[in-house]
């Protein structure tokens, strides 16, 4: 018995949350004496790419290699991972709770009349439930799933892939029951950012509130970002009134994430938002009000004003990291 993995890839890059996947599935192989099998979808640059997802668990490669599969479409993935599934008489499908990952599982759980188990956090105890954060990441919760066929998804920054060696063999699979004229969705342009991590891939995220009072104060967040190598966020009222792009906006509507640091600079810590980065390993919360919520959710707190902290944070990294 396999467990299969859903390998998200970009132009043959695949993607961190991918590989945690693959590495988590690798550990609950492990245990039951099954082998892991990454299914990939679309066109690839570098076949040995394919082969190298062995580094991370994955003893076999399924490759959908189809042109008309470069683009994610949720439902026509769902269909071709059906027929896989089926196919390899399978009971298990992992992917990642990432945006690709959280649209493709219920579809198809819904097709493959499999238990669907979202955002999960852990190995499967001795009873077989899983660790997830319920109630805005207050509390948590071991959920078991009863149906035999089950699709998982989990969430990213989890689990640290450590290199191994190995080399996954890679078999080429074409479906037969599901085609390009299924397609529902035509991608008309894809607009692809340089240079930024994706938040919720990023292990330091520097995030901003209405403590910074507008956008145009908004290039210390930046340079403090680009410094530390990091991702920028925001609360919901900053992305609702147009100060930052909507996919910065973390929380309970928005993204969650869970980096290995922080930062929140002017951000009050409502528990909307908390419910969306308090997975973070460190929490650093920079605000002028020393009554704020957010500093009981905090790991290190600085209370002042961003406009005077931040700029003095900067040039001490700075200064720390010898950048002029
Ligand atoms: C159903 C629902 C869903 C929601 N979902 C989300 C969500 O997903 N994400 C989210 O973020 N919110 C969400 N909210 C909104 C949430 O309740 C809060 O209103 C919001 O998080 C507050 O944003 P803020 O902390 O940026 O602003 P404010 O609450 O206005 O806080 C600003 C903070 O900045 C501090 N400050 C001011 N000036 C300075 C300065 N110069 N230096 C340092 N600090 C300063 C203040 O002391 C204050 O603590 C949701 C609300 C509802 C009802």
């Amino acid at each position: 018995m396999a467990i299969f993995v859903f390998a998200d890839q970009q132009h043959g890059s695949f993607k961190k949350a991918a590989l945690e996947t693959l590495f988590f599935a690798s550990q609950m192989a492990a245990r039951q004496q099954q082998e892991v099998v990454a299914v990939v979808m679309g066109e690839i640059d570098q076949p040995q790419a394919l082969a190298d997802l062995g580094k991370y668990g994955a003893r076999r490669v399924l490759h959908v290699n189809a042109g008309w599969l470069n683009d994610f479409d949720a439902q026509l993935y769902a269909r071709v991972f059906k027929e896989i599934l089926t196919q390899h008489e399978a009971d298990l499908c992992v992917l990642p709770h990432d945006f690709n990952g959280r649209a493709l599982a219920p579809y198809l759980a819904a097709q493959w009349q499999a238990g669907l188990l979202t955002g999960i956090t852990s190995l499967p105890d001795e009873h077989g439930c899983y660790q997830k954060q319920v109630f805005s990441g207050k509390a948590t919760a071991w959920i078991r799933l009863l149906p035999k066929r089950q699709v998982l998804t989990l969430l990213p920054n989890t689990f640290t892939p450590t290199g191994k060696e190995g080399q996954a063999k890679v078999e080429q699979w074409q479906p037969a029951q599901v085609n390009a004229a299924q397609r529902r969705i035509r991608v008309k342009e894809v607009q692809t950012t340089q240079g930024r991590v994706p938040l919720t891939e990023a292990s330091i995220i520097v995030s901003g509130g209405r403590g910074l009072k507008g956008p145009e104060n908004w290039g210390m967040i930046e340079q403090l970002a680009e410094v530390l190598g990091a991702a920028t966020a925001c609360s919901r009222p900053v992305a609702d009134a147009g100060w930052r792009p909507h996919h910065e906006h973390v929380g309970q509507t928005g993204l969650t994430v869970r980096p290995n640091l922080y930062i929140a600079i002017g951000i009050s810590g409502a528990i909307q938002h908390l419910a969306g980065v308090n997975g973070s390993k460190y929490i650093v919360v920079i605000n002028k009000d020393p009554e704020a919520p957010f500093f009981q959710a905090a790991d290190y707190g600085i209370v002042g004003d961003a406009f005077e902290v931040v700029p003095r944070l900067i040039e001490a990294i700075k200064k720390y990291k010898g950048i002029s």
